[in-house]
């Protein structure tokens, strides 16, 4: 069976209920701006990243264990 080019375009673009992330707008944790919190049901990941201080926290949805962290002002002080 070859690959199938239209399972990745039907993730791309979110159609046909296959991709169920859901994004909301969250405050972030380390500056208090608009940040934004993906929910990636398919990779059981929730990922919160903040374009104004460049925030970043990808946690398991499944087991709350932190799989990546970036929060610059907090480590550097
Ligand atoms: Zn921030």
């Amino acid at each position: 069976m070859k690959t199938l080019p239209g399972l990745v375009d039907t993730k791309m673009f979110g159609a046909q209920g296959v991709n169920t992330d859901i994004v909301i707008q969250v405050c972030c944790p380390n500056c208090g701006s608009c940040a934004e919190r993906y929910y990636l049901e398919l990779e059981h990941l929730i990922r919160t990243q903040c374009p104004t201080c460049d925030y970043l926290m990808i946690t398991c949805s499944q087991t709350g264990k932190v799989i990546e962290a970036y929060a610059p002002g907090i480590f550097a002080h």
